[in-house]
């Protein structure tokens, strides 16, 4: 044994277990400070944004019954899709601002658990899904508001214009910002359109709206906030000749109160463009628009706990990139159980059985504690006994009744090897891939099913009927059936399917808006982490080019997903484990650095030192009482 190993194994030894397992308590301890994510944390929108930030504590008193309309998108943070449209609607969101007197442009983040209740109340099963509340909105059985097919912004705002226009309502139904969407008429005149208008409206803006445009209602709502105008629609040739209007080179006019009519050619044949030539045209008769109203009140962001506690795990997860930690397996399990599925508001038919079978090698194959399986395996119990249809309320209520009578079930709170660079990115996706490589790892090591495809299985119907990422489980579907998933042979080509499949994503996905910088997507492991793993050395990252060693890879996937190897960094509840297993992984951490001999004369050398004190002890105390009769008391007696 070396004098360093010696000088180490001394330390330990007689300090003790307590203060070899200080570096893990240290990082408990600032993930203990750091607390947890709030949903409005995890939400692709914030304070700098003008989207309507809606959750369960706002939902209703923003969106029903208003004398507005909402303009909703429900969205998961996770998934790939929302998040590449989100500046999108950010920018949709912008533009029609000075629309928020008749329509708000609002989100709820249905990857939030508070607001499960109201993404299963809507039926909301596609991410991101926009959808349209008019003036008065109460949802009821088939109206959950109306969809809006379109992720284009000028779409979704002649969508959004179509929708207000078809409410026929006017400004007296209790919003005096409503316009007045019926059309000017061949029998209206330069006196009858000013009929009934406040003698604010000095002017009146004709705008030419050929059939299946929605420029004239566009142009209406952007000029909301200029009480001197009034906007009307025309589509009748014979009333817009009357007006001075020329359907192909003067498209709108403005007519004042003396009657007379100015015609005008906007640049372009859209409502922004011809808000901005009315605009124009005002401003140079010093007409103003109304100051702006306040800002609509948006949630606060709770911003992500310290940063040096975020760049803590970040620094961590860098230095270990193929690590797999304990922390993610144990978010995606939370996030399914309490969020995806008790989204879904009817689980009967394929969906059931899809989650019958998830359950099952989730009870298998899961990585949590005692109080997890106990959970897991009730769960299971209780809705395998369901043949019709179980309803997301239903298992919701059931896995709290569960939670509370078994006790903590989580180690952890937060994403460790998932965590990303910002909060937008990697979490539970992420997660979920870990998962699915844990359990199709812990099946290949299992003897419990000799099905080889039972977790893929699981996992393909998990994504289909459950995984809020839409366009990902369409991906998912095309690809488990290009790639034969149906004919994976045993257990272990399971664990290489799986493989290479995330593989091809991640080759697809190499660049995208999704990527985060900080974690590259890359042919899974790298050469870094497995030099075995590549036949020739040096192989671009590209697929296609990297010729594996396939067994060599099985190996060192079924090293990291060891549950041995599985790191428990992050982890604030290790009593919640299986003891057995921490017991191994500390015997690991030790015997990794100590043969079997250095461990021998470790304990020898500990049994010396204890020998030692006490004799030590023993000297000292005697040498004391020796001393006595020497002494003198309080009172001077000897
Ligand atoms: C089934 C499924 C389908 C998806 N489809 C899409 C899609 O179509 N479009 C889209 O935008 N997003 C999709 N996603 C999300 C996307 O794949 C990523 O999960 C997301 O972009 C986060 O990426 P990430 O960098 O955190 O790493 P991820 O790709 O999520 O990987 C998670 C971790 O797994 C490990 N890993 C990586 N590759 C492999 C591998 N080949 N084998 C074993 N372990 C590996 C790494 O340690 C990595 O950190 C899908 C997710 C899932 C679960």
């Amino acid at each position: 044994m070396s004098g360093a190993q010696l000088a180490i194994l001394t330390v330990i030894v007689l300090l003790g277990t307590a203060t070899a397992g200080v570096p893990l308590q240290r990082y408990e301890a600032l993930l203990k400070q750091q607390s947890a994510p709030t949903d409005d944390q995890l939400g692709l929108y914030d304070d700098n944004d003008k989207v309507v930030q809606l959750s369960v504590a706002n939902f209703n008193e923003t969106v029903l019954e208003q004398n507005h309309g909402s303009l909703v998108e429900f969205y998961n943070t996770y998934c790939g899709h929302c998040r590449r449209f989100a500046p999108t609607y950010k920018q949709v969101a912008e533009q029609l601002h000075s629309w928020q007197e008749v329509v708000i442009v609002g989100a709820i983040d249905c990857a939030a658990e508070e607001n499960n209740g109201i993404c299963r109340t809507y039926e909301v099963m596609g991410y991101p899904t926009l959808r349209y509340m008019g003036p008065g909105f109460q949802p009821s059985v088939k109206n959950y508001g109306q969809d809006l097919k379109s992720q284009d912004p000028a779409e979704i705002r002649s969508l959004l214009a179509g929708f207000l226009a078809a409410e026929n309502l006017t400004s007296s139904t209790n919003n005096t910002y409503w316009p007045n969407f019926h059309h000017v008429t061949e029998n209206d005149s330069t006196s009858t359109i000013f009929e009934g208008l406040s003698s604010l409206r000095e002017f009146v803006a004709l705008v030419y709206e050929p059939e299946n445009s929605t420029v004239g209602i566009e142009t209406a709502l952007f000029l909301l906030q200029w009480p001197a105008l009034q906007v009307r629609r025309v589509s009748d040739l014979a009333a817009a000749s009357k007006f001075k209007i020329d359907p192909t080179s003067h498209q709108l006019s403005i007519v004042n109160r003396k009657g007379d009519i100015t015609p005008y050619a906007p640049a372009e044949q859209t409502g922004p463009s011809y808000s901005e030539a009315i605009r124009l045209a005002l401003g140079k008769k010093n007409i103003t628009p109304r100051p702006d109203k306040a800002e609509l009140q948006h949630a606060a962001v709770t911003a992500i706990g310290e940063k040096s506690e975020h760049k803590a795990i970040l620094e961590e997860v860098h230095r270990n990139k193929h690590f797999v930690y304990q922390a993610d397996l144990e978010q995606a399990i939370r996030t399914v159980l309490h969020n995806e599925v008790p989204k879904v508001n009817e689980i009967g038919g394929e969906r059931l059985l899809a989650l019958q079978r998830f359950l099952g090698v989730l009870q298998r194959y899961n990585p949590l504690g005692h109080n997890g399986n106990q959970m897991l395996s009730k769960l299971k119990d209780y809705v395998v006994q369901f043949n019709q249809e179980l309803t997301g309320k239903q298992f919701e209520q059931e896995l709290q009744r569960l939670e509370s009578q078994l006790g903590p079930i989580y180690s952890s709170t937060h994403f460790v090897g998932c965590t990303g660079s910002s909060p937008k990115l990697r979490g539970f996706s992420c997660s979920l891939w870990t998962l699915f490589h844990f359990m199709t790892v812990q099946a290949a090591e299992n003897e419990e099913s000799l099905d080889p495809l039972e977790v893929l299985q699981a996992m393909h119907g998990y994504i289909k009927n459950f995984f809020g990422c839409t366009e990902c489980a369409d991906h998912f579907q095309a690809m488990a059936s290009r790639r034969k998933i149906w004919s994976v042979p045993n257990k272990e080509e399971a664990v290489l399917w799986l493989w290479a499949a995330h593989n091809e994503v991640n080759q697809r996905l190499a660049g995208d808006d999704t990527e985060d910088p900080q974690f590259p997507k890359i042919q899974f492991p790298s050469e870094k982490s497995c030099s075995q793993c590549y036949r020739t050395p040096g192989s671009t990252s590209d697929q296609m080019e990297i010729n594996w060693n396939k067994d060599a890879v099985l190996s060192f996937l079924k090293n990291i997903n060891n549950p041995q190897f599985v790191s428990r960094y992050g982890v604030q509840r290790e009593d919640l484990l299986h003891a057995t297993a921490e017991k191994m992984r500390q015997k690991r951490q030790i015997s990794s650095v100590f043969s079997d001999m250095d461990m021998r004369m470790g304990m020898l050398l500990y049994a010396f030192c204890i020998v030692m004190m006490v004799v030590a002890f023993k000297l000292f105390a005697f040498k004391g009482y020796r001393k006595k009769p020497y002494g003198h008391d309080l009172l001077g007696k000897v």
